[in-house]
């Protein structure tokens, strides 16, 4: 018989997305909440002390006032871009050659590359992270890295091979043969296996030639099920060195959708900067967008259109674009999520803020029937906030009148103190 584990707290989980309807009908808030876990699955929902008398030979963690929340969803990230981070004073094309690249050199090194795996995967976790969707290098050393690492932990992730055959210096290119070759034994390898899913990576179109982007549409024709990650319009100067790149293209989206990389499962990092073609074939295809506000506002690349792509209908998720982002916390990814809304004249309530922390980016990954919110039947990766977790917020949180009151100061100035304890697969991290 599987061991069973009763969590008690405050709890929040959703029955519908706070984006479209009301927060009170998509928010389920309980101030005496319980989860059970059974075999690394949410296995009963309810009231504390109802559930209490329902399972009494549960093991019983007891949490108090904390609230007990679906693990965070990250949707996008550079995992071997962890030691770069914050590194200072340049915008996207000067930012990749002077700090990215050199770096990604390194992880032809498997030693080098497992070290870092685990090093983000702790600070992620940390943070309260427990799925990623995250970029590789060129070298399958990286990728075979993240994936172990991973598994070792019982998490579920998303990873791919970055494939670069042009714009991009000695030593860190592929070929479009070799990347397709090895994404696909890659993704043999891994696709599947325990809680990984593999994704086609290829970086942007400026460091991938037409030659490799079909490579990658062909890949991704033959394994319909895997995902496909890559970015998409994150500043103007990338558009324009696109535009020069592929003169026939009638929009940046075009580079990919001629080659057969749009559809369900593409996920576009940034999206921006976009034309009303781009946005309504992504809307018409059901593609993924990736708000990545830490980034965009650290590398200086612009204001998502939150409002606008949402009323649209399309689907969103959040992420921290790590290192180009400037955190690994998806409670900082929410709070400038926030203030970029703010600055579009939107403000985002805070449970459209976790919303898209948890739920939103799983429907990125479309992986919301599994992770991302706390229902029977989910698998239990679970986070646990202290809502009072520095003097500053504490002092803000008394004088909530409202449980949303009470936690949007932590999404606002939280950090790794708020993040009590992290569950994956049913067992504490
Ligand atoms: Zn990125």
């Amino acid at each position: 018989m599987t061991s069973s584990v009763l969590l008690l707290g405050q709890t929040l989980s959703f029955t519908a997305n706070p984006m479209h309807t009301s927060v009170d009908d998509a928010a389920h808030w309980q101030t005496h909440g319980a989860v059970l876990i059974e075999g690394g699955i949410i296995a009963a929902v309810g009231e504390r002390d109802a559930m209490r008398a329902r399972y009494p030979m549960a093991k019983t963690v007891d949490y108090g006032d904390h609230l007990i929340t679906a693990g965070f969803v990250d949707a996008h990230a550079h995992y071997p871009q962890t030691a770069i981070i914050a590194s200072w004073g340049k915008r996207l094309i000067d930012w990749l050659s002077t700090y990215t690249f050199p770096e990604e050199m390194r992880f032809g090194d498997k030693t080098f590359a497992t070290d870092i795996a685990q090093r983000y995967l702790d600070l992620t976790r940390a943070n309260g992270t427990t799925t990623v969707a995250t970029f590789c290098t060129i070298h399958p050393e990286s990728v075979d890295a993240i994936f172990e690492a991973a598994e070792q932990r019982g998490q579920r992730i998303v990873a791919g091979k970055t494939c670069m055959d042009r714009n991009a210096p000695d030593g860190l290119r592929d070929t479009a043969q070799s990347g397709y070759d090895d994404s696909k034994a890659l993704l043999q390898k891994w696709h599947g296996r325990e809680r990984a899913s593999y994704a086609i990576t290829p970086r942007f179109s400026p460091t991938s030639t037409p030659e490799q982007l079909e490579a990658m549409g062909t890949l991704w024709a033959e394994h319909p099920d895997c995902l496909m990650q890559t970015h998409l319009s994150e500043q103007v100067d990338e558009i324009e060195w696109v535009k020069n790149l592929f003169p026939d293209a009638r929009d940046y989206l075009d580079t990919y959708e001629r080659f057969g990389l749009v559809g369900p499962g593409a996920l576009m990092g940034h999206a921006i900067h976009l034309t009303p073609r781009e946005r309504a074939r992504m809307k018409d295809l059901d593609v993924s967008l990736v708000h990545c506000p830490t980034s965009n506002t650290f590398i200086g690349s612009g204001l998502f259109d939150m409002q606008g792509l949402t009323a649209e209908g399309h689907r969103i998720g959040l992420a921290t674009d790590t290192g180009g982002g400037s955190s690994f916390s998806m409670l900082r990814t929410m709070a400038a999520a926030y203030e970029i809304g703010q600055l579009r004249g939107t403000a985002l309530h805070p449970a459209q803020l976790y919303w898209l922390a948890t739920q939103g980016s799983a429907q990125a990954l479309r992986m919301e029937d599994k992770i991302g919110n706390i229902a029977v039947g989910m698998e239990a990766d679970l986070t646990v906030l202290d809502l009072s977790s520095t003097p500053a917020i504490a002092q803000r949180s008394a004088r909530a009148n409202t449980p949303w009151e009470a936690l949007f100061p932590t999404i606002m100035m939280g950090d790794d103190r708020a993040i009590k304890d992290v569950w994956i697969n049913g067992k504490k991290g």
